[in-house]
């Protein structure tokens, strides 16, 4: 499948910035769109439907995941967690590039479906600092943070099989690492024979 669009996929231990860092990469690109997953756990704080996650339950999830309604999903912490291949499809068939914050399992699933899609994995600068922030979030017990942090070493083993990787110590510096990435993405000759179409043609560039 050929798209216009860029595919995005952003993976990081939880903890490691990752949302805040997509959240300010799209307030200032818009041409990047967010993908909303479904997921079977349950609201944390302000989440609402619709806007960070679809919440559902298993019994929609088994429907989804039967009707082959995913591009990939995955078990994370306990919760599946899926990205539903209409939306994405619809998206990038527009134009628009997509971003998916998704865990590593799901990153590599969308490789293998989309070779063009672009892997970048967000580390924390050290383990001190990845237990401060989960800690500092206060969204989650003393249980769930332990859960998080075993679960990030195995979450980092895997960082190999990215194309990208930013270390999130200072984020203005991470968000500029993560705005080169997306810019150099859109200046690949394929990108930009679709996106300036008529100077290509104009110049002759077969
Ligand atoms: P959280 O519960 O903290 O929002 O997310 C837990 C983990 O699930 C994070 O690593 C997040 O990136 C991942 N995740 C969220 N949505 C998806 C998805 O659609 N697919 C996969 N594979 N992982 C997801």
């Amino acid at each position: 499948m050929q798209y216009p669009g860029n595919l995005f996929v952003v993976a990081a231990p939880s903890g490691a910035g990752k949302s805040s860092l997509v959240k300010a990469l799209m307030e200032l690109d818009t041409r990047v769109a967010p993908s909303i997953s479904h997921t079977t756990r349950a609201p944390r704080g302000q989440e609402l439907h619709g806007r960070e996650y679809y919440f559902v339950s298993n019994e929609t999830f088994d429907q989804m995941v039967i009707q082959n309604g995913f591009l990939e999903w995955a078990k994370v912490h306990g919760n599946r967690y899926g990205t539903s291949k209409h939306t994405i499809e619809q998206r990038m068939a527009q134009g628009a590039d997509v971003v998916l914050e998704i865990d590593f399992q799901g990153a590599i699933q969308v490789k293998r479906i989309f070779p063009n899609a672009v892997l970048v994995f967000i580390l924390p600068p050290s383990w001190e600092e990845l237990r401060s922030r989960l800690e500092r979030r206060a969204e989650d017990t003393a249980e769930v943070i332990e859960v998080r942090i075993q679960n990030a070493s195995a979450e980092m083993a895997h960082a190999h099989e990215f194309d990208f990787v930013i270390i999130n110590e200072l984020f203005e510096r991470a968000l500029f690492d993560l705005k080169a990435i997306v810019h150099a993405q859109r200046l690949k000759f394929a990108a930009q024979r679709i996106a300036r179409s008529d100077t290509f043609k104009a110049l002759n560039i077969p």
